[in-house]
This record gives structure tokens, C-alpha cells and sequence, in this order.
């Protein structure tokens, strides 16, 4: 296994590694840059089939949300820990106050938070050994509301720029996965008229939101192929891959799921073929907006106030791109690097 030299490190400032005996914990907290503040990053804790994919998630995530904060107009870093373990077997009280020891032990340079496999009971006990734990039952709570909020606000912004209209009356929009983001997703596309089509590993949850929201529901791995004029990723990471660019039916991708592109060079296989993608970092920042807005003074109306320039945002990355022939994905990448990349000492003599 590597590290220094494995395809997902980007001159990642820090990775620690921490295992409890007591409570099984075996975590990774990976920091990537602090040019802009402290590192900020939820915790995902998921059953990972090897160590070497735990690693490249917490790398590959944590370099994520230092471009999530810097396009964002945050002054945070990217920092990202991973738990191995399922969730609904080995989580326990210890293994949370362990973990959340181990994010003390690293003195507010990292802030952890929720992600996938964490919920705010759990937050709120990881806070119990640590000042470093966002999105509390007694602060912002739940990122999920922000960030479906914000995918809404993306799913309007790319309308506008494909079809110059976002009345989303009619609009058929394909959903994967249907947790704490794509559940709230699916109940404002519903209010705002939308066909839904809708697929999760959990049959329980397509149900639900069949039942609640007339949606039709897909088999969870063939969504990305409904006839749709929106999917929207809302589960896991890489959904956009070499198989499935062949196969994706529409237009527009907007959705939560982190690292949505398997590799950089997909999206522009995906301007290629004429779809437009909302970069996951810039769509899906609402969760980060919110929470951090704890840092400061916490009023719901503002935190949601900045989670909608979500759009405006989106819209300047879409016309950057057009107007440069360059995919939404490299447009984004290089406005995030504008705020957050120092020049080296060789630029800087040169200049
Ligand atoms: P969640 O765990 O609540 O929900 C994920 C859902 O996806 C679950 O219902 C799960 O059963 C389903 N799923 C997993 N694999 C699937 C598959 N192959 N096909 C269909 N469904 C599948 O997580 P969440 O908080 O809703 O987050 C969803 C995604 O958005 C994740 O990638 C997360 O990293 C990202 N994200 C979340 C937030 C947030 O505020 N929660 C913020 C930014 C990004």
C-alpha cells in the first residue's frame, strides 16, 4: 500500500491513522490544506473492503473539501476522517469518544462533522471528548437540509442555462439514493413539480418516497439510464465512470454525492457528449455552509441566504465554460485553486 505515491495524493499536508483497542476503532483522518483556515470535513464510517480503499477515500474526500470551501467563499481548509466499520454493527459509544479523541488530539486543526454513516446523536456524542464537532443537536444540526437545499438551488441553475427556463413542472429528474440529502431533494422537486424517478439499495426508502411523492422507482445500479432530462447522484462517489457515461440519458447531472467523476478526465468526456455536470463540490457545499456558519454566529435565514448562491455561482462556472470550450469540472477546479493555491518559491522569483 502507498501513500506519497498513490494516484489520490495531492500534497496532502497530513494523514493519521488511529486504532482503540478497546473500542475497535480504526480510523484515518486525512488533512489536505490549511492556506485558508482549519481543515472542515464530515466522518463517513463504512464497511471498506480493504485499507487502501479507506485511505483513498479519506484523500481523495479531504481534497475535496478544500475546493468546497475555497469555491465557496469559506476560510476553511479540506480535511475528511474515515471510520472502517458498518455503521449498523459496530458503531458504539466508545468508538465514537474514541474517535472523537482522536480529533482533539490533532488541537483544532481539524473540525470533523456528519457524513455517510453518521447521524447527529452520534455527533453529539463524539462532542463529548472533543471541541472540534459540527452540525450538534443543540446548533445546526443535520447538514442534510442545506445541502438538498443547495442541490435544489443547482438543479434550477443548470435548468436555466440548458433550457433557459427552471420551471421544474413536468421535469423528469432521476435520484440515487435516498438518505438524509436525496430524501429532502426529492420532497422540494416534488413541491416544485417534478417527476421523479427514484432508486436506493434500501427498498424501504424508494417505497416511502414512491408512496409520498408519486415517484416511479428504478433498480438502484440502472438508474443513471432512465430517459430523465436530470439525474441527480445522491448515494456514492465514482457513479460517473466509463460505463455509465455511455449510458446516461441526461442532459443535465446535478446531485450531492461527492467525487462524482471516477477520473478528472470524465468531464470532458461529459462535455463531449453535451451533458451538463454541476461539479459535485460546488452543487453539494451547502451541508459545509451551514455547519461552519457555527463557527460564527449561527442565523438559519443567512447560513441558507449563502447556501443559495449556490446558483449564481453554478451559472458563472457554466458561461466560464462555454465561453472557453473547457469542462464545468476544470472551470471549478481552476476558480477553487484562485483562492487557496500559494505560488511556489520558483513562481515567485520568477515573478
Ligand atoms: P445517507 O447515508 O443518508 O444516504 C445515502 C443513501 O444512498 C442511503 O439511503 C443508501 O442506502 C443509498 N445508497 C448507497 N448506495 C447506493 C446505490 N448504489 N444506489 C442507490 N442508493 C444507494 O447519505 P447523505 O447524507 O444523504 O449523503 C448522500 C451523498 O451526498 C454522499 O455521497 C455524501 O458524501 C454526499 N454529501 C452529503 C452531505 C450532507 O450534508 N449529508 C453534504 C455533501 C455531500
Amino acid at each position: 500500500m502507498t501513500i506519497f505515491t498513490s494516484k489520490d495524493f495531492d500534497r496532502h499536508e497530513f494523514v493519521t491513522f488511529k486504532f482503540d483497542q478497546e473500542s475497535g476503532l480504526k480510523a484515518i483522518i486525512a488533512i489536505h490544506d490549511r492556506t485558508l483556515g482549519p481543515a472542515i470535513g464530515g466522518c463517513r464510517m463504512w464497511p471498506y473492503q480493504t485499507e487502501a480503499d479507506a485511505i483513498s477515500d479519506a484523500l481523495r474526500l479531504s481534497r475535496g473539501m478544500t475546493y468546497k470551501s475555497a469555491i465557496s467563499d469559506l476560510n476553511y481548509g479540506g480535511g475528511k476522517a474515515v471510520i472502517i466499520g458498518d455503521p449498523k454493527k459496530d458503531k458504539s459509544e466508545k468508538l465514537l469518544r474514541a474517535f472523537g479523541r482522536m480529533v482533539q488530539s490533532l488541537d483544532g486543526r481539524y473540525y470533523t462533522g456528519e457524513d455517510v454513516g453518521m447521524t447527529v446523536p452520534d455527533m453529539d456524542i463524539v462532542a463529548q471528548e472533543t471541541d472540534y464537532a459540527l452540525g450538534l443537536s443543540g446548533g445546526t444540526g443535520d447538514p442534510g437540509k442545506a445541502t438538498s437545499f443547495g442541490v435544489f438551488k443547482g438543479i434550477q441553475a443548470a435548468m436555466r442555462f440548458k433550457f433557459g427556463h427552471e420551471d421544474l413542472g413536468g421535469v423528469r429528474i432521476a435520484v440515487q439514493g435516498l438518505g438524509n440529502v436525496g430524501y429532502r431533494l426529492c420532497e422540494y422537486l416534488h413541491k416544485a413539480g417534478a417527476k421523479l424517478i427514484v432508486a436506493d439499495i434500501d427498498s424501504v426508502k424508494s417505497k416511502r418516497v414512491a408512496g409520498e411523492f408519486g415517484a416511479t422507482i428504478a433498480v438502484p445500479d440502472e438508474i443513471h439510464r432512465s430517459e430523465a432530462d436530470v439525474f441527480s447522484p445522491c448515494a456514492l462517489g465514482s457513479v460517473i465512470n466509463d460505463r455509465s457515461l455511455r449510458e446516461i440519458q441526461a442532459p443535465i447531472i446535478a446531485g450531492s454525492a461527492n467525487n462524482q467523476l471516477a477520473e478528472p478526465r470524465h468531464g470532458d468526456e461529459l462535455m463531449a457528449r453535451g451533458v451538463l455536470y454541476a461539479p459535485d463540490y460546488v452543487v453539494n457545499a451547502g451541508g459545509l455552509i451551514d455547519v461552519s456558519s457555527a463557527l460564527n454566529t449561527y442565523v438559519l435565514e443567512d447560513s441558507l441566504g449563502h447556501v443559495a448562491r449556490i446558483y449564481g455561482r453554478l451559472l458563472e462556472i457554466f458561461e466560464r465554460a462555454a465561453a472557453e470550450g473547457r469542462s464545468t469540472a476544470a472551470i471549478a477546479d481552476r476558480m477553487a485553486e484562485e483562492r487557496f493555491l500559494r505560488p511556489s518559491p520558483i513562481h515567485s522569483q520568477a515573478a
